[in-house]
């Protein structure tokens, strides 16, 4: 039985004090999600990343991004030995907008993915078709590719661990979300594509969320399809109120 998994992916949102007093309100709260073995996270900015590891017991912290270098001239950017080093043990990679505005491609997630395995943080790797190839049927060809492009290479004892977040770019940020059987047949999409690279065991044991305009109001109804195991969440969770909703919510 494959785990369910809640994170919040902050974006450009949330100073460290405002991260700290989030974390104090909602880190208590988790209790019972844990039990039910539910994984609930937050993906706050770097600078909070720090204070977000030493204040969160129960939630999990994610960075948003990394580079795949070790070290080197690469102004703005942050390693990955440095997000171990404060015990960061998530990473988001190849986020929408990462791909949008700063030339994020399948290629570079499959470097950051490599080496996020190889310091043992597990990956959230992003995927998902934007409005225009989602209007002219490209989906499943969009999809497919980002898959196979981005786990090119990776083990399938790594592949087992990996979190893969379907997020159609037209339901980002917008309210209109996927509805949820066409979120399923893009998740069963995913977890046949990695079935096809590796085998029924390993893509069976893959964590798939759906991403965009989730909120309190509809996390349930993707949770329930079969291939859905969790959500990645932007706006909707930056709230308490709504960040504990959608918790509680999958309790119920
Ligand atoms: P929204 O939930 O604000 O649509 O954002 C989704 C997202 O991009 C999560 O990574």
């Amino acid at each position: 039985m494959r785990k369910k998994i809640l994170v919040g992916n902050w974006k450009m949102n949330k100073t460290i004090a405002e991260t700290k007093e989030f974390i104090n309100q909602v880190d208590g709260e988790l209790a019972k999600a844990l039990e039910n073995g539910i994984i609930v996270g937050i993906a706050p900015s770097f600078l909070s990343l720090k204070e977000a590891v030493s204040n969160a017991k129960n939630l999990i912290v994610a960075a948003q991004n990394c580079h795949f270098e070790k070290s080197g001239a690469f102004t703005g950017e942050v390693s990955i030995p440095m997000l171990e080093e404060i015990g960061v043990k998530y990473c988001i990679v190849g986020h929408s907008e990462r791909r949008q505005y700063f030339n994020e491609t399948n290629l570079t997630c499959n470097k950051k993915l490599h080496a996020l395995f190889n310091a043992n943080i597990t990956p959230v790797y992003c995927v998902g078709e934007t409005l225009e190839q989602y209007e002219k049927g490209e989906t499943f060809e969009v999809v497919k590719t980002q898959v196979e492009e981005g786990l090119k290479d990776i083990s399938k004892e790594d592949v087992a661990k990996i979190v893969i977040a379907y997020e159609p770019v037209w339901s980002i940020g917008t309210g209109k979300n996927a509805d949820a059987a066409i979120a399923q047949n893009v998740c069963k999409l995913i977890r046949d594509v990695v079935e096809g690279l590796y085998d029924k065991e390993t893509a069976a044991q893959v964590l798939i969320q759906y991403g965009g305009s989730v909120k309190p109001e509809n996390i349930v109804e993707y949770l329930s399809k079969p291939d859905i195991d969790g959500a990645l969440v932007g706006g909707a969770s930056l709230k308490v109120d709504s960040y504990l909703k959608m918790v509680a919510n999958l309790l119920k």
